[in-house]
């Protein structure tokens, strides 16, 4: 896989690059990323990116030239250095749709992508609708830049990489690969402060400790996130089983709040 990166912040790719799990797909090379800065792409001396809205306002615009001169580039790198054929070309936004777990597995089977980072007040439109194949947003809220939220999604797609995490269930196991969040989990010591590991986990009894850590993703989903589990009932992933003891958790949270 291979991500290409529009950026005038290069350096902060590094912390996927450089750290944790996520810098092993690179050492391994099965993923390759590589920068381009719009900023290598002026003509004037000061490398301006970046002006003054039409129609007045705060904030500053992305320039279109500067953006589309650097995609023209990656789209030749790509034809000169590879039989990969260029994937999408996707715009990190607020206005995007917003990325979930669904998405990174779609996203995840794709040979490249290339990821537009926004800074200022927002991108010139008309880069948007020449080139932009979809925007991506990682939620309702607003950050400065496009560097981070790529960040996020990048990291999503490399966990669900072969190869990458330690282990090969791990990514299956992780919250939302289910459609529920995950279960608590515990390490050493088993006594802390008097605080003790739940027991089931201790008695090596693998359907038990099966049974317990569904039944805790169930009540943890229903308590932070119902509205995963009605998105899971309605994608037929809960068992009768399930049913019951979300059920038995409703009705001892009801019993609570009638005392
Ligand atoms: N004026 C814009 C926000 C600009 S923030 C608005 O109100 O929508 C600058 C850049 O940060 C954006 O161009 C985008 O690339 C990035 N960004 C900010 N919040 C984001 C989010 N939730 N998801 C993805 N990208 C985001």
């Amino acid at each position: 896989m291979r991500f290409d990166v529009l950026t005038i912040f290069p350096e902060m790719f590094e912390a996927i690059t450089q750290y944790g799990v996520t810098s092993r797909a690179f050492s391994k090379e099965i993923l390759h990323l590589k920068t381009w800065n719009p900023r290598d792409f002026t003509s004037d001396p000061r490398k301006t990116v970046d002006d003054r809205a039409y129609g007045g306002g705060p904030g500053m615009v992305m320039m279109v030239g500067p953006l589309e001169d650097a995609l023209q580039a990656v789209q030749e790198d790509i034809a000169s250095s590879s039989a990969m054929k260029k994937g999408p070309t996707v715009l990190m936004s607020p206005q995007g749709r917003v990325f979930n777990q669904d998405l990174a597995k779609e996203m995840s089977q794709l040979e490249q992508i290339t990821f537009v980072c926004g800074r200022y007040e927002a991108v010139d439109q008309r880069f948007i609708e020449r080139h932009v194949d979809f925007e991506l947003s990682i939620g309702d809220y607003v950050v400065s830049g496009g560097e981070l939220p790529a960040l996020v999604v990048m990291d999503s797609l490399i966990r669900l990489m072969p190869n990458v995490l330690g282990d090969a269930n791990s990514a299956q196991q992780d919250s939302f690969s289910d459609g529920l969040l995950d279960c608590p989990h515990y390490t050493r010591p088993e006594n802390y402060k008097n605080f003790l590991v739940p027991g089931v986990l201790l008695g090596g009894h693998h359907g038990r400790i099966e049974s317990w850590r569904r039944n805790e993703s169930l009540i943890a989903t229903q308590k932070s996130r119902p509205d995963l589990i009605l998105a899971a009932r309605k994608k037929g992933l809960l068992s009768l089983k399930d049913e019951k003891v979300l059920q038995e958790y409703l009705e001892t949270l009801a019993s609570g709040l009638n005392k």
